[in-house]
């Protein structure tokens, strides 16, 4: 039971068009998701991504003020827990019953929404209103932007509370980086992004191994993928946590699969080895498995 309510990620709840709530692995909780990007429009093209884009979007833009009311009525339900009476949440087990943070992330690369900072404010104000401070407030971002300064005066309003900012590092190598962004864009500058926004936030690295037409993406990649984390730790860039995990959704092509737990541990202890942060591994789940 359990894996079925962890596996439920859908974005819709209720009638709600930006907010959704989520019991995710990674939170050991309740996340509330804020989808600032519904038109689906992503600056990356990742193989493994689960968001299906052979369905046209309900909006092609955020209403802010109607994504706010939403976000305020989640962490009504959350915070006087009458959520968990809801049938979708109605089977979550004690521990998984707390709130764990609101997160921007969504169907497409947050960084990119232009509100986004008003936006973070708007959801601090209402961490303040429903007597929820420690409630972390978390993006999700595949770092392409981190060098933009209104994409850092934005986030810098994350300052205001508790935050997490989940980086998406999934290559160290050059060619891997292509295939797996899906998009001819420079690795060195993403790394070179991320240690721009973790000289002024803590970043938490984000590395997603798949396999690839059955192959993951081996020790070599791995040992690849500490060396760009030990130079933007080099660079003075504040890193809290490396998460490795594998695919647990439906991606967008076939030729991507799940990497099996012990081998995912392996390729966690060859990054482990070499950085001076911890490694968190998020094993995967087979998306047809029914239990
Ligand atoms: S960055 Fe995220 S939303 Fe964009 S394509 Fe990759 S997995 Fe999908």
């Amino acid at each position: 039971m359990k894996t079925a309510i962890l596996s439920e990620h859908s974005r819709q709840f209720e009638q709600l068009r930006f907010a959704y709530p989520v019991v995710s692995r990674r939170s050991r909780g309740l996340s509330l998701g804020l989808n600032v990007n519904p038109d689906k429009v992503c600056n990356f093209d990742c193989p493994y991504c689960q968001v299906d884009r052979t369905v046209a979007p309900r909006d092609t833009s955020v209403d802010f003020d109607v994504m706010v009311a939403e976000i305020d009525a989640l962490m009504a339900l959350a915070a006087s827990g009458e959520i968990w009476t809801h049938g979708k949440f109605a089977d979550t087990p004690e521990k998984l019953r707390r709130l764990n943070d609101i997160a921007f992330a969504g169907d497409g690369e947050p960084t990119t929404y232009a509100r986004l900072g008003e936006a973070i404010r708007e959801v601090h104000k209402l961490r303040l209103k429903h007597k929820l401070p420690e409630v972390k407030i978390i993006v999700l971002t595949n770092a392409l932007l981190l060098r933009k300064p209104d994409v850092m005066d934005a986030l810098s309003e994350l300052k205001a509370g508790p935050y997490e900012v989940w980086a998406k590092l999934d290559a160290g190598t050059q060619d891997y980086f292509e295939y797996i962004a899906g998009r001819k864009l420079s690795l060195a500058k993403v790394v070179d992004s991320i240690a721009h926004a973790a000289e002024q936030l803590e970043i938490t690295i984000q590395c997603l191994f798949p396999t690839i037409d059955g192959k993951d993406p081996g020790e070599a990649e791995a040992s690849a993928v500490a060396d760009r984390i030990n130079e933007i730790q080099a660079k003075g860039g504040k890193l809290r946590l490396i998460q490795l995990y594998t695919t647990a959704r439906r991606p967008a092509t076939d030729r991507i699969g799940m990497i099996e737990d012990a081998r995912l541990d392996e390729l966690a202890g060859v990054i482990a080895a070499k950085v001076d942060v911890p490694v968190e591994v998020y094993y995967g789940r087979h998306w047809d498995s029914s239990d």
